[in-house]
């Protein structure tokens, strides 16, 4: 159905509000509604963003809103206005007394979540659909700044470990594994894929990334692969031109806080192992010489910081050919800042606005913007598909 352009803004809002304040409801809601069978399960590879703890319970990863198809992240939050209910086979969310999604339809499960590596792995936990084509591949899931203290406070990478890697039998990836596992993916229309991680004990990122490219080419035979890799900034600057040489097409160094300040009280690791913010601006800007302009993306925790320090980072970066990313933050169980909250919906709709003000200024597209980001569905993608006229729909639907 063809929807007027006001429609389709108001329903990336209500997106950006339910995102926000998350879902509420009975953690048996799902029962008997086919989650990790015919629907897609919520896969646990990196940062858990439920509220509350369900260890034995699988819930969906995503459902789509009916006007404009977005996809929207489903966050468990027993405090959200917003109530997911079920009638029969019918789920909808109500707000207060009105129902604000008639109908809500769950993202399927993608075909190789069902499909194993050579050696036994589940290819479901090496590498996530994150809609659009694009895969999300977390090749380790811990970080090793918790054990020096230094972890990043927004960060619950390490209690997500503790609570799913198990029952969700999520383990360290070989190189291998992701190759066969992009392999299989790449047959079946996806394009993109971004390969992350927590810190590595003695910084041997560069190793782990050069065998991921090769088995990736091996596998898939292509030598292009369109793939980001999502790195710290190195003590040797040097080092990112083997990311390049590598096969990578578009490199990640998330900054997260543009206020030098506050950046060294949030991530305390990210600061004192990394030569200071100094370092990641210089790292920035030269891998913008390496991979070419807006071939390189930083993402920002957007709501720990003031607003204008934030759009302030953001504009410069843009300005030099970086793709800077606001990232809503959504407090995360099991990290330090666990029992804060976020800034309220309007504050982040600010921010998102303002932030495609500041692309169509320098001329960010969908595509490069796509290309550059590990889920390419948040709020501020949403924004820059509309303003471009590109059609909405996920792919996999
Ligand atoms: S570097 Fe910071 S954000 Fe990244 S995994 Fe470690 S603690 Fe988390």
């Amino acid at each position: 159905m063809a929807y007027a352009k006001e429609q389709l803004l108001d329903s990336i809002y209500l997106k950006n509000e339910i995102q926000v304040e998350g879902l509420s409801f009975d953690e048996n809601i799902f029962q008997g509604a086919g989650i990790s069978k015919t629907l897609g399960e919520n896969v646990n590879a990196l940062f858990t963003c439920d509220r509350h703890a369900h260890k034995e319970i699988e819930f969906p990863a995503i459902f789509y809103l009916p006007v404009g198809g977005y996809r929207v992240h489903i966050r468990w939050n027993n405090q959200s206005p917003f109530h997911l209910e079920r009638e029969g086979d019918r789920f909808f969310i109500v707000k207060g007394k009105e129902v604000v999604v008639e109908d809500v339809s769950f993202a399927k499960r993608p075909g190789y979540y069902a499909k194993q590596t050579s050696d036994g792995a589940d290819m479901r936990t090496i590498a996530q659909d994150y809609g659009y084509g694009n895969l999300f591949i977390v090749y380790s899931n811990e970080c090793c700044l918790k054990d020096k203290g230094k972890d990043c406070l927004f960060c619950n990478i390490n209690a997500t470990k503790a609570l799913y890697g198990e029952e969700q039998n999520i383990q360290w990836k070989n190189a291998n594994q992701i190759g066969e596992t992009v392999a299989e993916c790449y047959k079946n229309k996806y394009s993109h894929l971004t390969v992350s991680g927590g810190f590595v004990p003695e910084r041997r990122e560069v190793d782990y990334y050069v065998d991921i490219a090769e088995a990736i080419q091996e596998h898939t035979g292509q030598e292009s692969f369109n793939g980001t890799a999502c790195v710290g900034a190195p003590n040797d600057l040097n080092s990112i031109d083997l990311y390049k040489e590598a096969g990578f097409s578009t490199i990640a160094t998330n900054m997260e806080i543009w206020n030098s300040k506050l950046f060294e009280v949030i991530c305390p690791g990210k600061s004192e192992l990394c030569g200071g913010q100094k370092n990641w601006l210089e790292t920035l800007k030269h891998e913008v010489e390496v991979f070419g302009k807006f071939k390189v993306r930083s993402t920002f925790v957007s709501g720990i910081e003031p607003k204008e320090s934030l759009l302030e980072g953001m504009e410069i970066l843009v300005s030099k050919g970086v793709i800077a990313l606001p990232s809503q933050w959504y407090v995360n169980y099991g990290s330090a800042l666990e029992g804060h909250r976020t800034p309220d919906p309007e504050w982040h709709w600010e921010v998102f606005e303002r932030v495609h003000a500041i692309y169509q200024k320098y001329g960010v597209t969908w595509e490069q913007l796509r290309n550059a980001t590990a889920e390419p569905d948040l709020v501020i993608h949403d924004l820059l598909r509309l303003s471009e006229g590109v059609d909405v729909n996920d792919f996999l639907e």
